[in-house]
This record gives C-alpha cells, sequence and structure tokens, in this order.
C-alpha cells in the first residue's frame, strides 16, 4: 500500500539547468493528482534551512515549461554541509509536515539528499546538470538544450570562419566531463575535439587541418572541454598558426549556453522524471537517484550512483568499494567501460569525418 504523504518539498540545486522547471511542474501536478500537497523549497538547501518555502499549485506551475533556468531558485549553501545546517533542515520538514523531497541538481545535490534520507527524511534525486556528469544515468536535464544552443552558435562562428579561412576554437562547459564537447563536436563536424577523458594528439590534429588546407578547406572548428582548463584552447589559438600557417580565433561562450528555452527532449526528460520521483516517494522508496538508461526511466542507489560516478573519473578513495557486494562492483565496472567505449568510439569517428 501506498505510504500517505501530506506533503513533498522540492528543490533546484547546484548549477541552473533548462528543463529543471518541467521537473518542477511534473513533480508538483504528479503529486497534486495524487492528493499530495507540494512546496517549493527556494534556493537549493539554504531555503530548507531558512525556512523559506512557497506552496505550489496547478497555477504557479502552469506556464513554467518552456522558461530556462529554475522559478525555485538555485544557491551552494555550505552550511548544509555541516551537521548544524542539516539539524536545521530536518526540522523545517517536520515543522511543516514535508514527508519527502525531490531534489533536481548534480552530484553535490545528491549528496544532500543521502545525508537528508540517512536522517529519516526520504529524498529522491533528479540528475539536472548540462554536464551530463551524472555516470549512472545516459542523459541528464538540460544537456541537450545546451548542447543544441552550443550547435546553434557553432554553426553561425563556421560561417564567419569559412568566409575568412580560420580555425574556430570553442570551449565548452561541462565541468571536468566531456560529454558536450563530444556530442557538439561532431555535430558541428568539428575537424578535432579535445577533452580531459581521451589524451589529445596535437600533431595529428595539425596533419588533419593541413592535409584539408592543401585540398581547399577554408574554415576550421576544433572543439575544447572546459575540463581540460582555461589555458588550454587559449594556447591551441597560438599553436594552430605556428604549426598549420592557418588562423585561428579561440571562443568561450560560458554561461550563455545554460540558459534558454528547454528542448522537447529536455522537458520530457525532466516530466518523466518528475513523475517517476513522486512515484517511488509514494512507494515509500528514498534514497534513489532517477536515471534514463537506455531510453527507460529507472532509478538507482544515490550511493552507488555516487561511487559509480567516482569510479568513472577515476577518483575512487580507499574504502569506497567495501560497501558493495563483488556483483555491485563488476556491475559498476561494466557501466563504466560502457561510458569509455562511448567516448573512443565517438573520438575515433570525429577525427575520421571531421573536416
Ligand atoms: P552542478 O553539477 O551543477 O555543480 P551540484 O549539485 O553538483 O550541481 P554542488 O554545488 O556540488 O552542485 O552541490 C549543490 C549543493 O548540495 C551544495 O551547495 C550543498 O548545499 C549540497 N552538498 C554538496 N555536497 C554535499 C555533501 N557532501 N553533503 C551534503 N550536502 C552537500
Amino acid at each position: 500500500m501506498e505510504k500517505k504523504f501530506r506533503k513533498i518539498g522540492i528543490l533546484t540545486s547546484g548549477g541552473d539547468a533548462p528543463g529543471m522547471n518541467a521537473a518542477v511542474k511534473s513533480v508538483t501536478c504528479s503529486a497534486l493528482s495524487r492528493g499530495v500537497e507540494v512546496v517549493g523549497i527556494i534556493g537549493g538547501y539554504a531555503g530548507l534551512i531558512n525556512e523559506d518555502l512557497r506552496p505550489l499549485t496547478k497555477i504557479d506551475v502552469c506556464d513554467i515549461v518552456s522558461k530556462g533556468g529554475t522559478i525555485l531558485y538555485s544557491a551552494r549553501c555550505k552550511e548544509f554541509m555541516y551537521e548544524e545546517g542539516m539539524q536545521k533542515a530536518i526540522e523545517t520538514c517536520k515543522k511543516n509536515n514535508i514527508d519527502g523531497i525531490v531534489a533536481i541538481g548534480g552530484d553535490g545535490t545528491f549528496r544532500g539528499a543521502t545525508d537528508l534520507s540517512i536522517r529519516g527524511i526520504p529524498c529522491i534525486g533528479i540528475p539536472g546538470t548540462i554536464d551530463n556528469d551524472v555516470t549512472a544515468s545516459d542523459y541528464t536535464i538540460g544537456y541537450d538544450t545546451a548542447m543544441n544552443t552550443i550547435v546553434d552558435l557553432g554553426d553561425k562562428l563556421r560561417d564567419t570562419a569559412e568566409s575568412h579561412s580560420r580555425c574556430i576554437i570553442i570551449e565548452v562547459m561541462g565541468r571536468d566531463a566531456g560529454y558536450i564537447a563530444l556530442e557538439t563536436g561532431m555535430a558541428l563536424n568539428a575537424i578535432g575535439v579535445a577533452l580531459a577523458e581521451i589524451p589529445f594528439d596535437k600533431e595529428a590534429l595539425y596533419a588533419r587541418m593541413k592535409k584539408m588546407r592543401e585540398m581547399g578547406q577554408h574554415s576550421f572548428v576544433v572543439v575544447v572541454a572546459e575540463g581540460l582548463g582555461a589555458a588550454f584552447g587559449e594556447a591551441l589559438e597560438k599553436e594552430i598558426p605556428e604549426n598549420t600557417g592557418i588562423e585561428a580565433r579561440f571562443i568561450r561562450p560560458a554561461h550563455i549556453v545554460r540558459g534558454g528555452v528547454p528542448t522537447l527532449r529536455d522537458r520530457n526528460l525532466a516530466s518523466t522524471m518528475g513523475d517517476k520521483a513522486v512515484d517511488l516517494l509514494l512507494q515509500g522508496k528514498s534514497d534513489l537517484v532517477i536515471c534514463s538508461r537506455n531510453d527507460k526511466i529507472t532509478s538507482m542507489d544515490i550511493k552507488y550512483a555516487l561511487i559509480v560516478d567516482r569510479m568513472f573519473k577515476n577518483k575512487l578513495k580507499d574504502g569506497d568499494l567495501d560497501a558493495f557486494s563483488a556483483e555491485e562492483i563488476e556491475s559498476m565496472k561494466a557501466l563504466c567501460a560502457e561510458r569509455r567505449t562511448y567516448f573512443e568510439d565517438m573520438y575515433d569517428i570525429i577525427n575520421t569525418i571531421g573536416c
């Protein structure tokens, strides 16, 4: 039997991402339709500590699906990472009859959600970040919109690069992760993509560029991931002309790609994930993150998801795997291997067909 929840709290935390509002709307409408009240927690975990709450009705969320950013605001809240802040947050939940929380954000947000779950406040995480750096999920909310914005910008930059026979180097967001660089690199017909996950062969890039220029190619696009550090793309701007004779310009669109109208894919991903989150909370589940895996909406234990993330990013610490069975560790390794193969395959294709 479904546990009777009085009220679900919903928050957005970490970096904003287009589609977060569609998730807020979905959670709200899904919960209300099942007779559960909804309250928006303003400014992420800070809103929980400061008791900054706003009851949400269907009318409040009716018109937000097409809006970028987050109507619930977002903030990074250090206080919540300490026991005192956490206890204040729990107090707010108890005082306001919040029986469960849906937390939309990235891995930091999920750490907060698992901490609350352990302390008796059921939480479900929804991956909302343009970076797509939640290894447990094939897609995160905002990723598709950010990539489409980059492709739009890149196409425009290509027009000028073509007219002036230049190479455009575009640095794209993604924090440490190269998903955005990889996918947009392919879509923009980049001659090369540089990301932290795979060693970058500059000499091979120069050779490909020189060959194409000899054949008569005017413009080139190189996509560089933020994860390589600020100096990487800027250095390429000097090194490409030195090594190929081709003029180069470095562009960093930065936060421009984080806002904007969410794509259909992000809206619908957010809508299905939001509904699933409510479903799980009402089933009495907690400490889970919603995932999109092979085009299906599923869920995964948050601690498992955080560790598989660290495994993929080669950031495992001593003892991280102690709580997991041999079978679980094997399936984590399989997921990481799947991600690595995806990166390697896409990278090879770009280097083969990019021009
Ligand atoms: P993004 O990927 O966009 O950066 P994120 O969710 O990873 O999103 P963070 O700033 O890392 O963004 O985390 C968001 C918030 O989650 C923090 O401001 C903090 O309130 C909470 N948080 C992060 N790490 C922890 C932790 N270890 N324990 C408890 N709460 C945490």
